[in-house]
């Protein structure tokens, strides 16, 4: 079988390190890939956007499955497209990619179908806005409607500063149209968890628990980032409160997007809040998240082909995971001023070393080969990612490979996984 996966992160680097171990698979192809694809991989000079060309080359090469890694292209309807040529494909349709492409829709699915999640109103008038924020109170969460990377929320301390998000987003100049309507929430404490499920639009099967680390610094201070480290399982995702995202999140949700005429195929990925053996739905992700996709992939025992193949063809019933009964800790390495403007090109050091460490994988993020070196090109550089038979073991494997990577300017976490340990 020739497999496409459509991407150029980490998590792609994961999607194609994991599909290569399939023996029901010839050849893989990743676009636009990276470094660390291109050893297990065919990179193509195709942007993950440039729908009209990833079907033109899959259509040529006989391309037998594509998996689509980012939010964009499935957004901008590459699911439809293909399928529109009968080339089978794992992601949502365009119109089920809305449940993570427009925050508004995302929130009213959840209110009809009673899927806990917190107070929430849409606006596109600020006085509105404000007569929400006020009767709300502080600290209030304000989010762009539209797809804004990852940076689209502001948890606002203050009145002044919740008026002035809201009107920098209305005007367009925070984020263009993505933010012409705005989605204002009240603030949610408690623990967060990554919950991932496949899906073919009625059939459900969990992925294994997870939780991300979104903040820059150690002690989830600073900034949110794209993700600086995850790590599997997550001891705050009890057997009773799968049982309840199960049963209160994913399944209202499944059923919920095909009654709207709008069934939703592909990986289903809820970011909850866990507080007190209750749980709330922050948002949704219509793909899977970077880098929780690491950790679980390692895990996984199952070949996942299969299940993608199965879930493109809108029928993985009867079909099961099986997973390492061991933890997997991913410690994301970024470039110096990441998440804010970031340095470009530093050589990177200590990968060859790196790789001869036992079950640890150094996935690729924002990498580049310049000759003979492989150079920092992106905010997240690499995802170092180790399994072991306890998470404590997970993270000190982790970190001890993580000691031999570097450059110029280099910033990781010290803590990543130290919740599940607290636990
Ligand atoms: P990403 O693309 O990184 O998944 P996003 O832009 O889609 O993020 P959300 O996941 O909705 O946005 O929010 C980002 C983060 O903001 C959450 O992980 C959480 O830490 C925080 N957050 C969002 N909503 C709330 C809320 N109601 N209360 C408290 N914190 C929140």
């Amino acid at each position: 079988m020739k497999i496409l996966v459509v991407g150029g992160g980490g998590r792609e680097h994961a999607l194609v390190w994991k599909i290569a171990q399939s023996p029901l698979v010839k050849k893989v192809y990743c676009a636009p890939g990276n470094p660390g694809t291109a050893g297990l991989a065919e990179n193509l000079p195709i942007r993950a956007d440039e729908v009209g060309k990833l079907l033109e080359f899959a259509w040529n090469e006989g391309i037998d499955l594509t998996v689509v890694g980012p939010e964009q292209p499935l957004s901008l309807g590459i699911v439809d497209t293909f399928e529109n040529h009968d080339l089978k494909i794992f992601g949502p349709h365009q119109q089920a990619a809305l449940i993570e492409g427009s925050k508004a829709f995302s929130k009213d699915l959840m209110r009809k179908y009673n899927v806990p999640t917190a107070a929430y109103g849409v606006f596109s008038d600020i006085g509105e806005a404000e007569a929400f924020i006020d009767r709300t109170g502080l600290p209030i969460v304000i989010k762009a409607d539209g797809l804004a990377a990852g940076k689209g929320v502001i948890i606002a301390q203050t009145r002044q500063e919740a008026v002035d998000t809201v009107t920098d987003m209305l005007s367009g100049n925070a984020f263009g149209s993505a933010g012409s309507r705005v989605v204002i929430e009240e603030f949610l404490t408690g623990e967060e968890a990554s919950f991932l499920a496949i899906t073919d639009g009625k059939n459900i099967i969990p992925l294994a628990s997870a939780q991300d680390h979104k903040a820059i610094f150690d002690g989830d201070q600073g900034p949110n980032t794209g993700g600086m480290g995850a790590y599997s399982p997550a001891p705050v995702v009890t057997r009773e409160i799968h049982e309840i995202a199960m049963r209160d999140v994913l399944r209202p949700t499944v059923d919920g997007m095909a009654a709207e005429g709008r069934p939703y195929r592909g990986v289903l990925y809820a970011g909850l809040m866990v507080k007190d053996g209750k749980v709330k739905t922050l948002e949704f992700n219509a793909r899977f998240g970077d880098p929780e996709c690491q950790p679980l992939l390692m895990r996984m025992k199952s070949d996942i082909v299969p299940l993608l193949l199965a879930a493109a063809s809108g029928d993985i019933s009867g079909m099961d995971i099986e997973w390492h009964d061991r933890a997997a800790v991913c410690v994301v390495m970024a470039a110096e001023g990441y998440p804010g403007e970031y340095r470009k090109g530093d050589a990177i050091s200590g990968l060859a070393d790196a790789a001869k460490l036992d079950d640890v994988y150094v996935f690729h993020a924002g990498t580049a080969q310049d000759g003979g070196r492989c150079v920092t090109n992106g905010g997240r550089v690499l995802g170092v990612t180790a399994m072991d038979d306890t998470v404590e073991q997970a993270i000190a494997r982790a970190y001890q490979a993580a000691s031999v990577i570097s450059w110029p300017g280099v910033q990781f976490r010290t803590d990543i996984g130290r919740k599940a340990i607290g636990r």
